[in-house]
């Protein structure tokens, strides 16, 4: 497989029903005009990888619908160079787009086979994060924090602490709270050490976190 004309021109269309959907930041549009989604998802479903839809990945697992993927990437309200953490690689494909939007990317999944899936395509289209591992994203990368956002695709039952602590004053955290299959997308931002503010931005459905890998 590879990128063609054809792919491009669906891409571009992907693109523009996006932005009619509310997605305005041109840094997000540009990186999802250029990552190569039909590479991330299962040969069988490459002919409609530009549509507006989650599709199964392996392990049970979803690669998110690009409105929400852009959603996600739009509220991070980061810029060009800052540090952030995603917990959930799945496809990879997410991670691309925050690879392309020129952020240094910390990226953990706790499923094997999709940490090596992953890690070959995102090296095969030349999106490469600053780091990615095999892991449960609950720790988070204490090594690597602060960071100045943290990105969660996966639905959280609870706000994880230890990425709490992680983040930088002023950092913010996506994540879709929520147990069973509705989430609310919230954003969380760091004020002070013991001070968030919190913000919904309606319903969504990921798959669950859950702890250690497998
Ligand atoms: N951004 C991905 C979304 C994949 S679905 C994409 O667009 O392809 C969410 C992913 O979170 C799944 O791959 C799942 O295995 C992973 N996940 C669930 N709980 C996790 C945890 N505790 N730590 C790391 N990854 C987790």
């Amino acid at each position: 497989m590879k990128d063609s004309y054809k792919h491009k021109g669906l891409r571009e269309r992907l693109v523009l029903s996006l932005e009619e959907q509310g997605i305005s930041d041109e840094v997000v549009l540009g990186a999802m005009r250029k990552v190569p989604r039909h590479l991330f998802v299962e040969s069988a479903f490459e002919d409609y990888a530009y549509e507006d839809r989650a599709f199964s990945i392996l392990s049970n697992q979803t690669i998110s619908r690009p409105l929400t993927v852009g959603f996600q990437s739009q509220l991070l309200e980061v810029e060009q160079g800052q540090k952030v953490l995603e917990i959930g690689t799945g496809s990879g494909y997410q991670t691309a787009v925050l690879v392309e939007m020129g952020l240094q990317v910390y990226t953990i999944e706790r499923q094997k086979k999709l940490f090596d899936f992953s890690s070959k395509v995102l090296r095969m289209v030349g999106c490469i994060p600053e780091y990615q591992s095999f892991g449960d994203g609950y720790l988070g990368f204490p090594n690597f924090a602060p960071f100045d956002a943290v990105l969660v695709t996966c639905g959280a039952e609870e706000i994880p602490k230890k990425l709490l602590e992680q983040l930088k004053i002023g950092g913010k955290m996506i994540i879709p709270i929520g147990g069973g299959e509705n989430q609310i997308m919230t954003k969380i931002t760091k004020m002070s050490d013991d001070e968030y503010e919190t913000k919904e931005y309606g319903g969504f459905s990921f798959v669950p976190m859950l702890g250690r890998r497998v």
